[in-house]
């Protein structure tokens, strides 16, 4: 067929989520997801996919056009964006900001030197979100950039908020603060500390007999995850956690503010709200895979980023057709 064939490399969340954005499409398909664990034992949601072990990858060369690289940031992706660039086509979500420079510098060496194209840091922090400061801060020059992060779910803390004694089950969600947000949408500008800009709200089921108050304060007074934030807790039952709390919410606002002319205020606002977070970003990971396919074609090697991937290269539609309806 005619359709740029993909593989999927790891099959945590985002790696379902990619095997269902695939489904949702008509010009792509996946030939295979890869795994480091048996894939006779992986249970693919789709009857119609393929598990095959990792270590055997080398050996789809020829039949995959891009591999989308589905891993954790913290140590797969170190790992596996380099192995997979010196073979095939990749897009990842390498997420760990402060290092992107460094990644950046490891995968593009691999990369130009076997011809392959490898977007990285695809997704919506990091990717759309930064797509939307830096237009915004190339035509607001005077002006200021702010993102605030949710309602969403953070595991990091959620984790934290589970090791508290007494605690049997929780999550943790970081909510923007509307105070916040109203206050840049107003142009004022303001300096905001990070507690100012969110806040924190628990849900936890308590063990039997277990000393709320005491968990309460515990979560509270919490170094680095809680302390320095307004906090709240409340306490649910199970069968409320598993009914209401099961899902990855996430999503965010970019927003930048700033003067033209005279005094003219003009507000620039790119906001996400998403019901489940690694099926948003294995979304976007997916359409990347159509501007890394596209920009091998063209010889265009090396690491890439959003900011070198033109739209068109992520659109299933024609140029023409971008033309005539959407410009
Ligand atoms: P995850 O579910 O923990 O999956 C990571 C890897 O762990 C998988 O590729 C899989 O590899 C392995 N794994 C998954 N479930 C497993 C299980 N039950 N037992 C053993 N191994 C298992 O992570 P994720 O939620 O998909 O997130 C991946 C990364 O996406 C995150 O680290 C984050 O950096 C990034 N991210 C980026 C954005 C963005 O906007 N840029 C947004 C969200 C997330 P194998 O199949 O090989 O075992």
């Amino acid at each position: 067929s005619n359709k740029i064939k993909l593989g999927v490399v790891g099959y945590g969340n985002l790696g379902k989520g990619a095997v269902k954005a695939i489904k949702a499409t008509e010009d792509l398909e996946l030939v295979a997801v890869f795994t480091r664990r048996d894939p006779e034992a992986l249970e693919l949601d789709d009857p119609d996919a393929k598990a095959v072990h990792i270590d055997n990858a080398g050996n789809y060369q020829n039949d995959i056009d891009v591999m989308l690289l589905c891993g954790g940031s913290a140590t797969d992706l170190p790992e596996q964006t380099p192995y997979f660039a010196s073979m095939f086509n990749t897009v990842d979500s390498y997420d760990t900001h402060a290092k992107i420079p460094e990644f950046y510098q490891m995968v593009n060496e691999v990369a130009t030197k076997h011809h392959t194209t490898a977007i990285i840091s695809t997704g919506w922090d990091p990717g759309l979100f930064s797509l939307n400061r830096v237009m915004a801060d190339a035509i607001l020059p005077n002006g200021e950039n702010y993102s605030f992060w949710g309602k969403g779910l953070s595991q990091g803390h959620s984790d934290a908020v589970r090791r508290v004694n007494g605690v049997k089950n929780g999550v943790q969600y970081t909510i923007p603060s509307e105070e916040a947000i109203e206050q840049v949408r107003s142009g004022a500008n303001p300096e905001l500390t990070k507690s100012g800009k969110h806040r924190r709200v628990c849900y936890v089921v308590a063990e039997k007999d277990a000393d709320k108050a005491a968990i309460e304060n515990e979560i509270k007074t919490m170094p680095n995850y809680f302390a320095d934030y307004d906090t709240e807790v409340n306490f649910i039952s199970e069968e409320e956690l598993e009914r209401d709390h099961s899902k990855a919410p996430h999503g965010g606002f970019v927003i930048r503010s700033g003067n033209t002319g005279e005094a003219n205020k003009q507000i620039y606002e790119f906001s996400l709200t998403l019901d489940s977070n690694p099926e948003f970003t294995s979304s976007v990971l997916v359409a990347y895979a159509r501007a890394a396919h596209r920009m091998s074609q063209e010889n265009q090697f090396g690491a890439k980023t959003v900011y070198d991937v033109a739209p068109a290269y992520i659109s299933p539609r024609s140029a023409e057709a971008l033309r005539r309806d959407y410009l």
